[in-house]
Formats: C-alpha cells, sequence, structure tokens
C-alpha cells in the first residue's frame, strides 16, 4: 500500500506527532487516518508543561490566540481546597481541533504523506520498513500484532463539553465526589472546558454536577458551545510495544487515567523516543524508554485512583496537601517535570545492546542514520506568553 520507510496509522496526536519526530530523521513516512482533520475526541484539553515542552521540540506551533495558559492544579472536595503551580512553566489548554489541526499544519510543511479518510483495515499490504499502531485507545494493530495485554485494562467513562463563561481561574480544577471526577479548565477569555471521569458509564456531566452544587451554579444558564463527547479512558499496560517491524504509541501502546491529564504529553514524548529508535534500528530500546516515560505516570494515576476508591483517604490526602502546598507542588513536579534527557534518547544502543550513545538526543541532530536527506531541526518555542495575547 506505501513504499514509505515508515507507515503509520492513525493521524491523531501519537501518529502525527510520529510522523514529524520520524521525518526530521529523514525518513519517508505516510501516516493514514480513517477520519478527517481536525479530528475532534473527548479530551481535558489541558497539556501539562512536559507536553508543552515536547511539543516545542516537535516543532508543532500552537496558536496563542487560541489557547490559554494555566499556572497549575487545584484539588477541590468536600470543603478542602488544595493547589500547587507548576515549576517549570505553565500548562497551556488548546481545544483538540486546533492542537490536531496545528500538527497537522507541521505535518504537511514537512512533507509526511498524509492519507485521510483511509481507515486500515489489515496490514497485509503495507510495505514499510517499520509499520506503528498509533490508532488509540481501542488500537486494531495491536490486536492484529499480538500485543494485547493478558489482563484486560480497568476502564473509566470521560464526556467532555464547552461552555461560554469567563474562566474563574488560571487553575485547572478537579473536584473529587463519590466515584467520579468534574475537572474544569480555562480554554478561552470567554470559555471553560467542563470534563466528567467515572466508573459508571452512564454518568455524563449534568448527572456528575449533581455532586457540586457551587460549581453548577457557575456553570448555570452559560450556553453550551459544542456537543458533549464521551470516551472510555483505560489503564493499561503491555508486556511489550512492539514486534518485529511493528510497534505501538500513544494511546494504543498502552494509558494511564485521564484524570492525570498526561496523555497528549505521553505520545509526544513517546514519539520522540520511537524516532530515535527507529534511527538506531532499535525498538528494544523503544521499549526501554517506553517504560520509563509511563513509570512516574503511572505511580500518579494508581494513586489518583485510590483517591477515587477510597473517599476518605482522599479527604485526608487533600487536608494534608492543603496545609503542606510545597508537598504538593512537588508532587506535581514529579509528575509534570521534564523527563530526563535519557528516555528521550534511544537511538544509543545497537541491536545487540552496545552502547554508541552520543551527546545530543536524536532530534537535536540532523539524521545519522539516514544520510539520504537530511533535515536540520529548528526547535521553535511555542508562543504561551499570555502577555502577547488579544
Ligand atoms: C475524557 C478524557 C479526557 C482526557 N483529558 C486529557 C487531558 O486533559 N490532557 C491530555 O494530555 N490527555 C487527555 N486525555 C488523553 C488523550 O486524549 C489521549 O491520550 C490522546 O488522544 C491519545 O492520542 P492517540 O493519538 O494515541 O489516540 P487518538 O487521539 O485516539 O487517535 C487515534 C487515531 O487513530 C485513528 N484510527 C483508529 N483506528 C484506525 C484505523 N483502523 N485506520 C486508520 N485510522 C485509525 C482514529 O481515527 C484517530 O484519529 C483524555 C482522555 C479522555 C478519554
Amino acid at each position: 500500500m506505501s513504499e514509505s520507510d515508515v507507515f503509520i496509522c492513525g493521524g491523531g496526536p501519537a501518529g502525527l506527532a510520529t510522523a514529524l519526530a520520524a521525518r526530521r530523521l529523514g525518513f519517508a513516512v505516510t501516516v493514514a487516518d480513517g477520519q478527517r482533520p481536525p479530528i475532534d475526541k473527548a479530551c481535558g484539553e489541558g497539556l501539562m508543561p512536559d507536553a508543552v515542552t515536547a511539543a516545542a521540540q516537535l516543532g508543532i506551533t500552537i496558536p496563542a490566540e487560541a489557547s490559554v495558559p494555566f499556572r497549575g492544579i487545584r484539588f477541590l472536595g468536600r470543603g478542602v481546597t488544595a493547589s500547587a503551580d507548576f515549576r517549570t512553566g505553565p500548562g497551556l489548554a488548546v481545544r483538540r481541533t486546533v492542537l490536531h489541526q496545528a500538527l497537522v499544519d507541521r505535518a504537511e510543511r514537512e512533507g509526511v504523506n498524509l492519507l485521510w479518510g483511509t481507515p486500515i483495515s489489515s496490514l497485509d499490504r503495507i510495505k514499510a520498513r517499520w509499520i506503528i499502531g498509533a490508532d488509540g485507545e481501542r488500537s486494531r494493530v495491536r490486536t492484529w500484532s499480538a500485543l494485547e495485554p493478558p489482563e484486560p485494562p480497568s476502564l473509566r467513562y470521560g464526556f467532555r463539553r464547552h461552555h461560554r463563561v469567563k474562566p474563574w481561574s488560571d487553575y485547572v480544577e478537579v473536584y473529587w465526589g463519590r466515584g467520579l471526577q468534574i475537572y474544569v479548565g480555562p480554554e478561552a477569555p470567554d470559555q471553560v472546558c467542563v470534563t466528567s471521569l467515572a466508573s459508571d458509564p452512564h454518568v455524563r456531566v449534568d448527572n456528575a454536577l449533581e455532586q457540586f452544587p457551587e460549581l453548577r451554579e457557575r456553570l448555570e444558564g452559560s450556553e453550551i458551545v459544542s456537543t458533549e463527547r464521551g470516551a472510555v479512558t483505560a489503564s493499561r499496560s503491555l508486556p511489550s510495544v512492539f514486534r518485529n517491524n511493528i510497534a505501538l504509541v500513544g494511546d494504543a501502546s498502552g494509558s494511564v487515567d485521564a484524570v492525570t491529564g498526561a496523555g497528549v504529553g505521553l505520545a509526544f514524548q513517546q514519539a520522540i523516543a520511537l524516532a530515535g529508535a527507529l534511527a538506531g534500528d532499535n525498538l528494544p530500546a523503544y521499549q526501554r524508554a517506553h517504560r520509563q516515560i509511563m513509570r512516574r505516570r503511572r505511580i500518579m494515576a494508581d494513586l489518583l485512583l485510590a483517591v477515587d476508591r477510597w473517599p476518605q483517604a482522599g479527604d485526608h490526602a487533600r487536608r494534608a496537601l492543603s496545609r503542606a502546598p510545597w508537598l504538593f507542588g512537588s508532587l506535581l513536579a514529579l509528575h509534570t517535570g521534564p523527563l530526563h534527557a535519557d528516555a528521550l534518547h534511544t537511538g544509543n544502543r545497537d541491536r545487540h545492546g552496545a552502547d554508541r550513545r552520543d551527546s545530543a538526543p536524536p532530534l537535536l541532530r540532523p539524521s545519522v542514520a539516514r544520510k539520504k536527506n537530511p533535515i536540520a531541526v529548528p526547535i521553535p518555542i511555542p508562543n504561551i506568553n499570555p502577555k502577547t495575547r488579544s
């Protein structure tokens, strides 16, 4: 089907980020997606600071006028509020369709071959050195390549909609209720994004709001400016993220619960690591990097889901965090801070495990693996300075 070096099934954040990273290392890349851009999806639409950094490394420019920085996270529940600021710069709230269009624009400029409206139903006819499954939570590439984990994942259900109302906070607020959470992020000068998460698939945003009368009052009467969209969020861990010449990235490769707000950042970091591993012809290195990228997010997801299961423990935890903001700040820094460069540097071992590490991570140098068509790598930083906003 394709004569590319790298064929990517799925053109969401993970697929397009992998395409960008691979293209920058000199690979010819094709991406196929069953939908057409800009692709929407139920998502809390918050990029944590490490996601913003990875986006910059990938050359993705998110328009300042279509995004809103947020300074940290605030937990609210049963009369207790605890807040912490990010230590490495703000996060960025950006509408999913805006993010997707920014990725598409960049991929077009980088010369990625984009096949929209092209669902993949089999890998048999794909002719490429590498095949990447970036086809999301319900990945078929994962099934076709026998990479499904033996244990079914634990699932929760998220719904998201937008209200036309002036944001009242520059934190992303997470409201903790019985068996569910709502998070609210500023999304535009006159808009907030409201997302509910629950184990019960029947809980929609309105049902969840019943547990938070103050929040419901704030939103009451405001225009709902988007269709409520739902999606499953899974806590899934795979024993392996590759087989032969097939590798998985993004939600296809395993995921943490959406309450972490980490999915897109993880996908970007994995994409950078995966491209480096392709350049080094070393998918085992990607496997190691993937584990490292996921590890601290899994710890945080387990902690947050424990709080969901034991509300009294959650009360104690929120009280402790509100009394010791430095502790909350440290936990947040662990969760969202920059990853050690080694995790993204996967081109450093050959297939026999011998170390051939260079001093710079793969995205910061032109192609070494593919001398043909080397591409220099500028690293534009997206403008997230609120002063420059209209
Ligand atoms: C309710 C909710 C809230 C969330 N909030 C946040 C948040 O605030 N911040 C954050 O960072 N993350 C959040 N996440 C997680 C984030 O949305 C995901 O981690 C992210 O979308 C993963 O990107 P992906 O490219 O791996 O998968 P997807 O975005 O699902 O993209 C997969 C793509 O593959 C395509 N595809 C699928 N099958 C095929 C096929 N057979 N052939 C061709 N194309 C195919 C699809 O059309 C789709 O475009 C949230 C998730 C949920 C459910």
